[in-house]
C-alpha cells in the first residue's frame, strides 16, 4: 500500500521473509540489516513498527515520538500516533474508514458494505469528471456548477461509465454543456417521508434527495439522527409542530416552501413517517400546485409500521386480525369525534396516532361501543429509536398504565388481539 501511494519504502530487519526478499531483489523496497538504533529513523517521514517484539515496538515509537516522525504500531493503537483506516479503492476516489482503533473488525466490515455500495466505474467517472472540470467551470457559476456536476454524477451520464460505456459518457457530456437550453435556476420541492425515527427507515431516494438539498424544511417528529444525514451545507428550517403551541402555522410552512422553491432551491420538505398519513402533505402539494412549482413526494414508513414491528407485534394476522385501521385521536375541544361503532368491531386492529391525552376517553369508548375490557392494548413511546418503550395491557388497565409510568411523546397506541402476539414473538427483543 505504501508503494502503491508512491513512497520510498526501507525495511530494517536482522532478516527477510521470502516475499520481502523478492521485493528487495527487485529494489522495489530497500532492505537494511541489523537490529534497531534510534538513530536510524533520522531522515524518514514516516514509521511502522511491525515486529513480534514489544520491547522493539516500543523502543521505535518512542524514537519517531522523539523525532516528531508519525508512527503506526500494529495492533497497538496506544503506541500510535496515527492508524490505519480499511479503504476502498476506485482510482483517485479513496473512501477510508476507521474505528479510531476501537475494532478493526467492524472497520473492514463496513468497508465490505461499501465496497459493495460504490460502482466499480467510480474511478472511471473520477477522471472523465477531471477532463471536463474547465469546461464547466467555464460554463456555469458556483451554484448552477454543483447541481450539473451533482446531475451529471448520479444521471445517466455516469451510469454509461458504469457500463463501460465511456465514450459515449465523454459526447453525452459534451452534448449537455454545448446545450444552452439547459438551465438550473428552477427550484423545486421534494416532499419526503422520514419514518418513525430510526435512519435506518429512510428510502435511498429520501437519502438522495436529502444529500442535494439546499434548504430543508422540518417537523418536531424528524429525528436528530436523520437530520444528521442531510447535506451539512443546507440551510435548516425548523417547522415543528408542538401540540398546542404550533411553531409556524400550515399556511406560512405552505408558503414558506413556495418562496424557498422561487427563489431557486432545492427544498426539502422532511415529514416524520409518511407525508399523507396524518402529515398535511395533501395541504401542502396543492399550493405548490396552484403555484406551478414543481415537486415529488416520497413516501416514508409510518408510525404504526415502524412501531409496530420494532415492538413485535403484526398489524394483521391470518387468525386475529383481518384488517387495520388507522385513526386520529386528536382531541377536538376536548371530544374525539369518531365512528365508535366501526372502530370497535372484533377481528381487526386499531392504531390511534395523536392519542397521549384521548387514550381514557378512547378506552372507554371503545369498550361502551362492544369491544370486551380485556382486549389486547399496547402503548409504543419514541418508537424505532433507542429510548423506544412498550407499554401493554387491556383497553381496562392501560389508562391506569399510563397515568403511573410517565410516558414522553410520540406514542401510538395499538389496538387488538395482534398485541398478544407480542409474547410469543418475545424472540424478536433478544435478536434486535
Ligand atoms: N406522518 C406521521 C404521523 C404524523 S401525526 C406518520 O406517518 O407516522 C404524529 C403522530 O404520529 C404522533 O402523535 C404519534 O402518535 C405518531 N408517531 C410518529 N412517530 C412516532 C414514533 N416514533 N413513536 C410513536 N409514535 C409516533
Amino acid at each position: 500500500m505504501l508503494l502503491r501511494a508512491g513512497a520510498s519504502v526501507t525495511v530494517q530487519a536482522p532478516g527477510l521473509c521470502a516475499a520481502l526478499e523478492a521485493e528487495a531483489v527487485a529494489r522495489r523496497v530497500a532492505h537494511r540489516a541489523g537490529t534497531f538504533r534510534d538513530e536510524d529513523l533520522d531522515g524518514y517521514s514516516l514509521t511502522i513498527a511491525a515486529t513480534d517484539d514489544e520491547a522493539v515496538n516500543r523502543a521505535v515509537a518512542a524514537a519517531a515520538r522523539a523525532r516528531r516522525i508519525p508512527v503506526n504500531v500494529v495492533d497497538v493503537p496506544a503506541l500510535c500516533s496515527f492508524i490505519m483506516p480499511s479503504i476502498v479503492e476506485r482510482g483517485p476516489v479513496i473512501v477510508a474508514v476507521s474505528s479510531g482503533g476501537k475494532s478493526p473488525v467492524l472497520a473492514r466490515l463496513l468497508r465490505a458494505r461499501l465496497e459493495t455500495l460504490i460502482p466499480a466505474g467510480y474511478g472511471r467517472l473520477a477522471f472523465l469528471a477531471a477532463e471536463f472540470r474547465d469546461k464547466v467551470k467555464a460554463r456555469f457559476a458556483f451554484a448552477e456548477r454543483r447541481r450539473f456536476w451533482e446531475r451529471t454524477l448520479q444521471g445517466p451520464i455516469a451510469e454509461l461509465v458504469f457500463s463501460g460505456r465511456d465514450d459515449e459518457a465523454r459526447r453525452a457530456m459534451q452534448e449537455s454543456l454545448d446545450d444552452t437550453r439547459i438551465g438550473f435556476s428552477g427550484g423545486e420541492v421534494s416532499l419526503i417521508g422520514a419514518g418513525p425515527g430510526d435512519p435506518d427507515l429512510l428510502t435511498f431516494r429520501a437519502l438522495r434527495l436529502m444529500q442535494q438539498a439546499d434548504v430543508v424544511v422540518y417537523d418536531r417528529l424528524v429525528s436528530k439522527p436523520v437530520l444528521d444525514l442531510v447535506r451539512r451545507d443546507a440551510e435548516f428550517i425548523y417547522a415543528g409542530k408542538e401540540r398546542a403551541m404550533h411553531s409556524l402555522p400550515q399556511d406560512d410552512i405552505n408558503h414558506l416552501l413556495v418562496r424557498l422553491a422561487k427563489e431557486g432551491k432545492r427544498v426539502v420538505r422532511l415529514k416524520g413517517g409518511d407525508p399523507f398519513i396524518f402529515g398535511r402533505g395533501g395541504e401542502e402539494i396543492d399550493t405548490l400546485a396552484a403555484e406551478g412549482i414543481p415537486f415529488q413526494v416520497v413516501p416514508g414508513i409510518t408510525a404504526a409500521s415502524g412501531c409496530a414491528v420494532y415492538a413485535g407485534i403484526p398489524l394483521t394476522h391470518r387468525d386475529h386480525s383481518q384488517a387495520v385501521i388507522f385513526v386520529t385521536g386528536h382531541l377536538k375541544d376536548g371530544s374525539m369525534d369518531l365512528n365508535w361503532p366501526a372502530l370497535a368491531q372484533p377481528h381487526q386492529t386499531v392504531v390511534f396516532y395523536m392519542a397521549l391525552l384521548g387514550t381514557e376517553i378512547l378506552c372507554r369508548e371503545l369498550i361502551a361501543n362492544g369491544l370486551p375490557a380485556a382486549t389486547p392494548a399496547a402503548l409504543v413511546q419514541q418508537g424505532t429509536m433507542p429510548e423506544q418503550r412498550v407499554l401493554v395491557g387491556t383497553l381496562e388497565t392501560l389508562p391506569e398504565i399510563l397515568r403511573v409510568s410517565d410516558v414522553k411523546a410520540p406514542t401510538l397506541i395499538i389496538i387488538g388481539e395482534v398485541v398478544k402476539l407480542r409474547e410469543r414473538l418475545k424472540w424478536f427483543e433478544a435478536a434486535a
